[in-house]
């Protein structure tokens, strides 16, 4: 079942859209146009990282706290504004430059909920 808040890799879905596209070398957008969702890039390889990245923002910012927004989700706005709308990744010779480690990925913080993530190419000259 999935839960209030996770952490989607969402890096090969990225890669497929680069691929289709055939831009060579240029900057990749990803922007998230929610409120109580982000975008962020951090490790793939030991899925304990996202988990504890989830689990330390939900000390920072508990559920429940006396807010004042009446919907009930302060907590997934704040985390959403914590963590960020948008990245910004260089392409060169037609990949995404991520870090051995690194992986982009969705965060939800008040789902489960059907979103969008919308990818941006703009291709340039180079990028080195
Ligand atoms: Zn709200």
């Amino acid at each position: 079942m999935p839960a209030r808040s996770e952490m989607i890799d969402i890096t090969g879905r990225i890669r497929a859209l680069l691929k289709e596209s055939k831009m060579r070398s240029g900057i990749c957008h990803v922007f998230v146009p929610h409120t109580t969702a982000a975008v962020t890039i951090n490790e793939n390889a030991d899925p304990d990282v996202p988990r504890d990245i989830l689990m330390e923002l939900d000390k920072i910012v508990p559920l429940n706290d006396h807010y004042r927004h009446g919907e009930g989700n302060s907590a997934a706005h704040i985390k959403s504004s914590l963590v960020g709308a948008s990245e910004m990744i260089f392409v060169d010779d037609g990949e995404l430059v991520l870090g051995t480690w690194q992986s982009v990925f969705f965060c939800e913080f008040d789902g489960p909920r059907t979103r969008k993530v919308i990818v941006k190419l703009t291709p340039l000259e180079s990028v080195k």
